[in-house]
């Protein structure tokens, strides 16, 4: 139960209509909050903020709610979520400089089309663009396909603003691409699902739609043909934009995603393609061409690390290891897999070493595969299980460097432990 006096005074801060006590559309492992709140203005999110931190009332912070089964369960009975939707603004927008500074409740859907009017791209794909929000995004760190070409949030993210646990608003870094002298403060909060700090808005640097696009798919009937393919690729001068691995099954395919001028997009059309079938392709195909249609085919191709509807029996784990050691790892998965009984989805960047598991099967099952895995690939992050699950496995991998330092700067940043307490390694 919520102290009287604070929920009154969260509807003096935010107003009776931004107070919610239907609470079980926002439960946190199964956990319902016993208040949820969606300030309109950053001030009013603040002082929110602070009323919660006076009270010793512990926080989520919600963006699009698309991430919230990463990490661990809270750890407190009571908890106000706080909604960051209310801020969805465009504050800034220089198309000349390629600059842009969005609210932290945007979505990526509501930005990419403000920007597609202006010709310019925030090449950071996210599953679920209509859900995912800005703020959401960077606390957990998440990425898309096009991570290859452009690079993660970390490499276009080029200021922030955020709340603090004690309800003090700060920024770090500004809206100029190179700013950054002595320590990147902002680089903190990338990945801190929440337990730094609320970010309420973001400055990113921006990339020119290309002039043409094209998505190539080609199909295997074994994984390791299509090894060769990622080899030769890797080996290659090529630039694809993206380049996607997936197995579900025997079966595997790659889809590369092309982006730039029309000639060099037509030259890496021509060129994967042959590649493709050198490498023994069963079959290749034109996907889809033109930045729209391409835009269109892979809105929904980052599917495999959302875990909005994770099934009862589901599980997924996002594996980091080099990219050279891809192939084993995922060799791993599938031979473990097969001895478990589990079925199993994969999809990975194919030239990176990052790859989404998603595995179906009894607990017992789940829990053999995940210990057997993570003897062998310590980086192995659960980011979907159903809460009791989750509560007993070691979430975040094995053998965590830098553990000391990252409770260090928690402890320095919210010493009440009042921000998403207990939810990532601290
Ligand atoms: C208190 C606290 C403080 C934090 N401070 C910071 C901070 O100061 N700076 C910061 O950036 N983040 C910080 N974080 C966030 C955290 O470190 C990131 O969420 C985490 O590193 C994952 O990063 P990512 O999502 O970018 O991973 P990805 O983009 O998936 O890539 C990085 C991953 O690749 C793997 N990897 C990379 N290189 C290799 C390699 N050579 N061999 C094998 N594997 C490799 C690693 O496993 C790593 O997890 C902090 C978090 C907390 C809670």
């Amino acid at each position: 139960m919520l102290p009287a006096s604070l929920t009154r005074q969260l509807a003096a801060i935010v107003g009776p209509d931004a107070l919610s006590e239907e609470t079980a559309p926002f439960a946190v492992h199964g956990r319902a909050p016993a208040l949820v709140i969606t300030p309109a203005t950053v001030e009013d999110l603040a002082r929110a903020v602070a009323a919660c931190h006076a009270a010793r009332v512990p926080l989520v912070p919600w963006g699009g709610g698309t991430r919230q089964r990463w990490g661990r369960p809270v750890a407190a009975e009571t908890f106000v979520v706080l909604r960051t939707t209310g801020l969805r603004s465009i504050l800034l927008h220089e198309p000349d400089d390629l600059t842009i500074s969005v609210e932290a409740g945007m979505t990526f859907a509501a930005l990419n089309a403000a920007l597609a009017a202006h010709n310019q791209m925030l090449p950071l794909d996210p599953p679920r663009p209509e859900q995912s929000t800005v703020g959401g995004l960077l606390a957990s760190g998440a990425d898309g396909p096009r991570r290859l070409a452009y690079g993660t949030s970390r490499d276009l993210l080029i200021g922030i603003r955020v709340v603090e646990a004690t309800g003090r608003i700060s920024k770090a870094g500004g809206m100029v691409v190179k700013n950054v002298s002595g320590f990147d403060m902002m680089k903190l909060y990338l990945g801190s699902l929440g337990t730094l700090a609320i970010i309420v808005s973001a400055n990113f640097k921006l990339i020119p739609r290309p002039r043409a696009a094209a998505s190539l798919s080609c199909f295997f009937a074994q994984p390791e043909r299509a090894f060769r393919l990622i080899t030769a690729l890797s080996a290659s001068q090529l630039t694809p934009a993206a380049v996607e691995y997936r197995e579900d099954g025997a079966a595997a395919s790659i889809e590369a995603r092309i982006e730039g001028l029309p000639a060099a997009v037509e030259r890496h059309v021509r060129d994967v393609r042959r590649m493709a079938e050198e490498a023994g392709a069963g079959a290749v195909s034109l996907a889809a061409e033109g930045f729209a249609e391409v835009e269109r085919r892979w809105a929904g191709f980052n599917d495999a690390p959302q875990t909005v509807d994770l099934a009862a029996d589901e599980l997924v784990a996002r594996l980091s290891c080099l990219p050279g050691a891809l192939e084993a790892a995922l060799g791993d998965a599938r031979a473990l897999a097969a001895r478990e009984g589990l079925a199993l989805r994969v999809q990975a960047r194919a030239l990176g070493g990052v790859a989404y598991l998603r595995l179906r099967g009894g607990d017992e099952a789940l829990r053999a595969w995940h210990a057997a895995m993570l003897a062998r690939w310590p980086h192995l992050v659960v980011i979907g299980a159903q809460p009791a699950l989750a509560a007993e496995l070691p979430v975040w991998g094995a053998a965590l460097a830098n553990l000391d330092l990252m409770r260090r700067i928690k402890q320095e940043f919210d010493p009440e432990n009042l921000l998403n307490p207990g939810r990532y390694v601290v």
